[in-house]
């Protein structure tokens, strides 16, 4: 020990710094004027947006090949020259999710003003991990927490938090159910203390968060009763109720009900207020999944079961889909913030609250995962700040009406088969009237069929939708979370997959592939797993 420092004192005499130049640093006037140059290009961006292709869809290899180098570089380069050669590069080759007809998966346009929270964000660099840290910053994400459990009908007394998404929201509230339901300290014996197996309970239209969550924390995927739905994709209460009695005969110990408020796949809304009665009754953590649905909590006339969000225990939204934050930003919510703080503190949970002189502060990193935190809550704030709850009620409302006009209008086609529509999600398929027989040689034509035409809709730039799979069959999914889509942008949908369609029956009938084996067929119909 004592050779070790006298060591390490050698060799900072030899190294003793005398003035010191700083590579990283930019001098205030570079740092100006690059940054000036930056904001111009994305304002650029952002004017311009509508008339660019939503993506080039170049192979991996292609991208790659575009990062010349493929060593670290051995001495820098200019910044402002590297933020704009970087720049071009990004406007070349990305996807652009605020492009007025992007509509894949549930990722929206990013709102401008959480493009310029964010650098503001990282501007002033505050770790929001504890108040002494970052006093502004965590107060503000206090508030963020308290308007976002307002905006959706949630307790504003609960506990919350920023994390990076809805998997990690949804991973969050999770946790807690476990520590809240399990009957012995399960934080400290882990899954060991009890003879006993979880159990959770979720329709079969649940996000994939669920498989990473009882994975990841120990559980198992086995631990997952996943319950069938509906015609409608919503859950089915009896054939829960049953499962939950026969769990319970087999000696498991249910301890989680998952609702979706809005599924990933098709926007279906589950029973959630007969739901919140069946966890009641059977001694269960009720959680709500809306990280999709559940801003539309904020409608006037949303439906009754978005209404009782306050039923839950948790429920995990996601201000970067329908808060149009740029990403990344999620948010757990949990109705007792003493049982958040008990699933993540290594304090004794009265630290904070038996200062009756002044109140304690907040310090994040006893209510979730992360230890440093960013300071994800600014962009979220400022948007909500800025166009406040009228704001929000319009663009959702919009969002919404233009994928139920999207479903009248591909009714108009006969090509088309309109399968659902789920608050702003519509999904239908390019299919003949003469291919609906529902065999399942038909079927599975319309399945290669269209999966052909989603990937070459995709590649061609003009629209993006994605896929859903709705019982069974291979659908177009329009998902709209975007406040630059107006209604010219969703008519002119159906044309394009109708004439793409054509055109590739068109060219497998002339290479004389039979319907068995059209031209793709060295590849099995796989179906991208949804997000
Ligand atoms: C998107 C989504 C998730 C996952 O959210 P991420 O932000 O992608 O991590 C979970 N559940 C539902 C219903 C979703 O739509």
């Amino acid at each position: 020990m004592r050779h070790d420092k006298a060591k390490d004192h050698t060799i900072r005499k030899q190294n003793r710094i005398s003035g010191r130049t700083v590579p990283l640093d930019l001098p205030p006037d570079e740092f100006r004027s690059a940054g000036h140059r930056l904001i111009d290009d994305i304002a650029r961006l952002l004017s311009g947006i509508r008339v660019r292709p939503v993506t080039t869809a170049k192979s991996p290899r292609q991208i790659r090949a575009l990062l010349t180098s493929p060593g670290i570089p051995k001495i820098g380069t200019s910044a402002r020259r590297l933020l704009q050669d970087t720049t071009r590069m990004l406007l070349a080759d990305s996807l652009f999710n605020g492009h007025p007809k992007f509509w894949g998966y549930v990722t929206s346009s990013p709102a401008p003003i959480g493009i310029l929270g964010d650098l503001l964000a990282a501007g002033i660099n505050q770790n929001v991990g504890a108040f002494a840290l970052s006093p502004i910053a965590t107060e503000i994400e206090a508030q963020t927490v308290r308007w976002i459990a307002e905006l959706i009908g949630f307790r504003t007394d609960c506990g919350g938090i920023l994390v990076s998404g809805g998997n990690t929201a949804n991973f969050v509230c999770f946790l807690a159910a476990r520590k809240a339901k399990a009957t012995w300290d399960i934080r400290k014996q882990g899954l060991t203390g009890t003879g006993k197996q979880l159990r959770v309970y979720c329709s079969d239209e649940t996000h994939t968060w669920i498989q990473k969550a009882t994975d990841m924390y120990g559980l198992g995927t086995d631990a997952i009763a996943y319950v069938p739905t509906d015609q409608y994709q919503r859950i089915d209460v009896r054939a829960l109720e049953n499962q939950l009695k026969n769990d319970r005969k087999q000696g498991y110990l249910p301890f989680l009900l998952v609702g979706n408020a809005g599924t990933v796949g098709t926007g279906a809304i589950d029973p959630l207020r007969e739901l919140a009665v069946i966890a009641r009754k059977n001694n269960l953590w009720y959680h709500i999944d809306g990280a999709y649905g559940g801003f539309a909590a904020v409608l006037p006339d949303a439906h009754d079961d978005m209404k009782a969000m306050s039923e839950a225990d948790s429920v995990a939204v996601d201000p970067h889909k329908w808060l149009y934050a740029p990403l990344e930003a999620g948010c757990a919510l949990v109705r007792d913030p003493k049982v958040l703080q008990e699933t993540f503190s290594y304090h004794p949970a009265y630290y904070r609250f038996d200062d009756n002189k002044e109140e304690a502060p907040i310090n994040f990193h006893e209510f979730g995962p992360q230890n440093s935190r960013g300071f994800r809550a600014l962009k979220v704030w400022l948007a909500l700040k800025q166009v406040g709850r009228s704001g929000y009620e319009r663009m959702i409302a919009d969002d919404i009406a233009l994928a139920h006009q999207l479903y009248e209008e591909i009714q108009k086609y006969p090509d088309l088969q309109a399968l659902t529509c789920g608050l702003s999600i519509t999904t239908f398929r390019y299919a003949a009237p003469n291919m609906r027989d529902g065999s399942s040689r038909s079927e599975e034509y319309l399945n290669k069929l269209n999966t052909e035409l989603l990937a070459r809709l995709q590649a061609g730039g003009k629209a993006y939708p994605s896929n859903a799979l709705v019982q069974g069959k291979f659908a177009l999914r329009v998902c709209i979370v975007n406040f630059r889509t107006t209604l010219d942008d969703v008519l002119a949908l159906p044309p394009m997959v109708i004439a793409l369609g054509k055109k590739i029956e068109k060219e497998w009938r002339l290479s004389g592939q039979r319907m068995s084996s059209p031209r793709n067929s060295g590849r099995s119909i796989k179906v991208p797993e949804r997000r």
